[in-house]
């Protein structure tokens, strides 16, 4: 897809706060510091549209932005950061799950995983839970700049096998210094949310 707009619509931590309408929507989620930011900006061909985290774990909003007026990305808080308090990750959990169960103009999750090792635990549990709902997910293995082209494969099977990936989500290998990968992610959202 070609992006020819994208701006963010809002902050929402509320189901009250989500933007109305019935545009198709695809969120991503992934561990603090995995290059979810970087992701989002170099999809849009933005420099610094979603802010790349100077302080993880700090943004505890679900972060809607409209891309081309035809579909909405929400960028959802990253986890894994150890500095965040049992209250803040409990917030984060409620809010989590009443968006994946009640949103229904949400037709896949990014679930963004660094490429170079194998996934962490939230990483499984959140691939868990995203299949417990059936949710249709997208595995991005970042960050693949940092390994030889040689041993991708390698890599992405590592987590595929650890999360125990269903046949029909996909894995995109990407990298956002390089822009390998998006044509393909954008070609894979496109497959779940045009009509
Ligand atoms: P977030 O916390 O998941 O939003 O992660 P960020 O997008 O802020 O990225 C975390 C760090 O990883 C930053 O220093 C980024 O510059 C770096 N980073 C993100 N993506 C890539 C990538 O594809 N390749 C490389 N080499 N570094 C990356």
């Amino acid at each position: 897809m070609k992006v020819t707009s994208s701006e963010i619509v809002i902050s929402a931590v509320k189901p009250q706060q989500y933007p109305e309408g019935d545009l198709p929507e695809v969120a991503l989620a992934g561990r603090s510091n995995v290059g979810k930011s970087s992701f989002i900006n170099k999809m849009l061909g933005r420099k610094a549209l979603a802010r790349i985290s100077s302080k993880p774990g700090k943004t505890q909003t679900l972060n809607f932005y409209i891309i081309n007026e035809q579909l909405h990305f929400v960028d959802v808080p990253g986890y894994g950061y150890a500095k965040v308090s049992k209250k803040e990750r409990e917030a984060w959990g409620k809010m989590i799950e009443t968006y994946i169960t009640t949103r229904e103009q949400l037709r896949a999750v990014i679930l963004l995983i660094d490429l170079r090792h194998p996934p962490t635990n939230d990483d499984m549990l959140m691939y868990d839970f995203l299949k417990h709902y059936d949710i249709p997910t997208i595995i991005v293995g970042t960050k693949a700049d940092k390994i030889p082209k040689g041993k991708w494969q390698k890599h992405a099977k590592v987590i595929k096998d650890a999360l125990n990936m269903e046949k029909s989500d996909e894995f995109v290998i990407f990298s956002s210094e390089t822009g390998l990968g998006k044509d393909e992610a954008w070609k894979v959202i496109g497959e779940y949310t045009s009509e």
